[in-house]
């Protein structure tokens, strides 16, 4: 049997990071910044108030109480050139830019919120309330690196230093194809025999919570060619296909059967538990990667988890590798076969992790109510309460 680590290794020597591509920042949440972004420009570009107020020279209002004449309004996107003389004051609105002469600004409420003279109640020191240019950033910073995922902030940012297009990773495409003629999909009655489709909804939202964009390509019987056919159709438009179902040792095995004589696609025995029958290859003319997981609920989400994820980093350009660990205590005996790595389904909590009920590659359900999953190294057979372990938070 394949080791784990050698499997992954394998992937990710053969994933390329995507095509860098130029975006309007409306479209670029999500994806991953391959540029470095500086400012053109010092932010604030020019010293502005912070505050609705009076413009002021501060040692005109050192005595205050004092009622000083207004000599103008400065409104948010004023372009006159204003100058503030001694013993004068400017009505100044926040974002305005302060004029010349005015070293303060004193808020509106520290004053009779007078037009023509306006009576203030307390003096404001030197550069009170007023936002400097350059405070933020200096003409020339780097606002951004190369490599970061590009969140709500980071858009603003974008816009924020002028940029309307940036360069980046897209979200890699990722279509799931799922295999079994057992399957019905979700909202439709069961006929006898079925079960309700849930891997190609669990593995798209995986997806999309891993950077891509996942998108179901519906379900495909135990018919080889039916599975041929669709994986035709969905390769013009997926950066990386991932199957489910159809690559164990039993018969009606259609993504195996399809894909083994094409020599594109390696199907092995990877040693973990759950999830041993794996596949993985390049197919298409655009050597598109292909994840060939096994159908069983559990068994696909831990290979997604161990796998596909990290090669989905890759392909965004960001750091890959296993899954993040952290240490924690079990609160249960734990046993594993000998000679694979376990993932236990468990819940991690303050630094303690419990195994759900129900292990088996199948039930969904002990799945959906875990938190974590616990690594058991392929030497280990069994382990007491009490001992340290490692675990993969979901
Ligand atoms: P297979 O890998 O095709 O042999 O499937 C293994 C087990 O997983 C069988 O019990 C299937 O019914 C179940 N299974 C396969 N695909 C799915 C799916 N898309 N959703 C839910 N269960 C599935
Ligand atoms: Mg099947």
């Amino acid at each position: 049997m394949k080791a784990v680590d050698r499997h992954l290794a394998d992937i990710l020597g053969a994933v390329r990071p995507l095509a860098p591509m130029e975006v309007d920042i409306e479209n670029a949440l999500g994806t991953v910044l391959a540029e470095d972004v500086a400012s053109p420009m010092p932010l604030p570009p020019f010293d502005n108030s912070a505050m609705d107020g009076y413009a002021v020279r501060a040692e005109d209002v050192a005595a205050a109480p004092v009622t000083l004449p207004v000599i103008e309004d400065v409104a948010a996107g004023d372009g006159g050139v204003y100058a503030v003389g001694p013993g004068l004051v400017a009505r100044i609105m926040t974002g305005a830019p302060v004029p010349a002469g005015a070293d303060a600004v004193v808020p509106v409420e520290w004053t009779d919120g007078g037009t023509a003279r306006v009576t203030i109640n307390m003096p404001a020191p030197f550069g009170n309330a007023i936002r400097r240019a350059g405070e933020d950033v200096e003409a020339g910073d780097l606002v951004l690196r190369a490599g970061t995922r590009i969140g709500p902030a980071q858009v603003g940012i974008l816009a924020g230093v002028g940029r309307r297009q940036v360069i980046v990773r897209p979200r890699p495409r990722v279509v799931v194809l799922s295999t079994g003629a057992e399957l019905a999909e979700p909202g439709t009655p069961l006929g006898p025999g079925q079960i309700w489709e849930s891997n190609s909804f669990m593995l798209a939202a995986a997806v999309r919570q891993a950077g891509g964009d996942g998108f179901r390509a519906g379900v495909v019987t135990d018919d080889p060619r039916e599975f041929l056919e669709a994986l035709d159709n969905q390769l013009l438009r997926a950066d990386a296909v991932i199957t489910s179902g159809g690559v164990s040792m039993g018969a009606y095995e259609p993504v195996k059967e399809a894909l083994a004589p094409l020599g594109k696609v390696a199907f092995e025995r990877v040693a973990m538990q759950p999830g041993m029958p794996q596949g993985f290859g390049l197919v298409g003319q655009d050597a598109v990667p292909i994840f060939t997981l096994p159908g069983n609920p559990v068994s696909s989400f831990v290979s997604f988890v161990l796998f596909v994820k990290p090669a989905l980093l890759a392909m965004q350009g960001l750091p890959a590798g296993p899954p993040p660990t952290v240490r924690a205590v079990t609160s249960a005996p734990l046993r594993s076969p000998e000679g694979k790595r376990s993932f236990l389904r468990a819940v991690l909590s303050g630094g303690v992790v419990a195994p759900v009920h129900g292990q088996g590659s199948h039930q969904l359900a002990a799945l959906a109510s875990a938190n974590a999953l616990i690594v058991l190294p392929e030497d280990v057979t069994q382990l007491p309460q009490g001992a340290e372990v490692e675990v993969i938070p979901l």
